[in-house]
Formats: structure tokens, sequence, C-alpha cells
């Protein structure tokens, strides 16, 4: 089976019904989850909160695939509810590309710099009109036996600059314009991005089934 290889004892305290594990390492992606989240009252625990948790190998060739992978095993292993969201950029003139590699879409030690550069040479010389790209965001629930019980998924479009602007947000969004705003998301505040972004969108679907689910109703 790809992902978790081993399953030693996680450690874990204060354990609830309501509790929500939050599969992600991206610490930027996982406080704009975590704020999507707040006003809803679900305790979220990341990863942090729990020793040894193994690595999910994304080896998924859609979001939906990855978001569930993540969201599955490390429900199994951890024995609680799970959320996997996993998310990407995908630009019309690269075929969708980075789409599910958008994290390492310049090599397995990418950093959001790299990955940004790639992105701006791959689009050196195509005109303003044809830098149409939207992002995904793909959220899967799993039940702590690992059975994915809701699945979302959301886009944002907007158009890839050549130069950055903006220092908010993470990975590409100070090439990311959304042309009706005038503005990347690295300009935009955070809390418009909590409104507009593909993110917010999904959890606008996932949260009446998530607080059901949680709730036991
Ligand atoms: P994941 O953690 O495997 O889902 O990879 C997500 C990657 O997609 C991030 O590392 C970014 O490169 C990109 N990405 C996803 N969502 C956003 C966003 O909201 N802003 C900027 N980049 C994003």
């Amino acid at each position: 089976m790809p992902g978790i290889s081993s399953s030693p004892d996680a450690v874990m305290d204060d354990v609830s019904t309501s509790l929500l594990v939050l599969a992600s390492r991206n610490r930027k992606k996982s406080d704009e989850i975590r704020q999507l989240l707040q006003p809803r009252k679900i305790e979220v625990r990341g990863l942090s909160d729990f020793n040894d948790v193994p690595e999910v190998v994304e080896d998924g060739t859609t979001f939906a695939e990855n978001a569930a992978l993540k969201a599955s095993q490390t429900a199994r292993f951890l024995g609680l509810w799970t959320l996997g969201e996993d998310s990407g950029l995908c630009v019309d003139v690269l075929d969708g590309a980075p789409g599910v590699y958008s994290a390492r879409f310049s090599g397995e030690q990418a950093t959001d710099e790299s990955n940004n550069e790639k992105l701006v040479s791959e689009l050196a010389g195509v005109d303003e009109e044809k830098r149409a790209a939207h992002y995904v965001c793909h959220v899967a629930v799993s039940d702590p036996a690992g059975d994915v019980k809701l699945s979302v998924e959301a886009t944002c479009r907007g158009r890839i600059l050549s130069e950055p602007r903006g220092s908010n947000g993470f990975g590409y969004d100070p090439y990311f314009l959304l042309p009706e705003y005038h503005r990347t998301f690295g300009e935009l505040a955070p809390v418009v991005k909590r409104y507009l972004s593909h993110r917010a969108r999904a959890f606008q679907r996932l949260v009446p089934g998530l607080v059901a689910l949680l709730s036991g109703s």
C-alpha cells in the first residue's frame, strides 16, 4: 500500500469526538485552514500534536486521490477523524501544469521561490491574455477507520503575472492575479483570500456536512 508504512503508537491526549486532525505539514496552508474552520468551533489538531505520524506518499494522479490518501491513511494511523487537503495551480497554456505537482514543480527540494522561478520561465514570451490559470482545492474527510465520508472540490480563476506583486499568502500567490480585483493573492489581505480563494470555496461547501459528521447527527 502506498504511503504509511509503519504504525508505531501515536501519542494522543485529550481526544474527543469533535476533534479533527489536519493531515498537512504545510504551515501556511494549515494556518489558512484553521482560520476557515475557526468560526465553527471545530477543534483542529496538526500533525505536530502527535508523535511519529508517517509521511503520506502523494502518488495519486488527481487532487481528489491525493486528498483521500492524506485523509484516510492518517485517520487510520491515529484512529481519529482526519481532513486531507490537496491543492495546486493549473495553467491553461501549460496543459494544466503544475497541477498535482505544484508543491514540487521545480524538483524534490523545491521551494516557493524555485517553483515561481520555473513558472515564470515556462511562461516567458506568453501574451497576457494567454496566461489564464486556476487554483484547485480538494478536501476529503475520513472517519477514524480510514473511510472517506466527505469529498469536495472548488476552483478559483485568475491569471499569471511575470512579476511578483505583494507578499501575503504563500506559494504562487504573488504571481496569481484576480483580474476583477486588479490584485494578486499576494496583495489582497488574508481576510479577503479567506472569502475568495479555491480553499475558501471548498470549505464553504464542506462545512455543513463536516459539522453534521463530527456532531454525530
Ligand atoms: P500540497 O500541499 O501537496 O497540496 O501542495 C500544494 C501546493 O500547491 C503548494 O505548495 C503551492 O505550491 C500550491 N498552492 C496550493 N494552494 C495555494 C494557494 O492558496 N496559494 C499559493 N499556492 C498554492
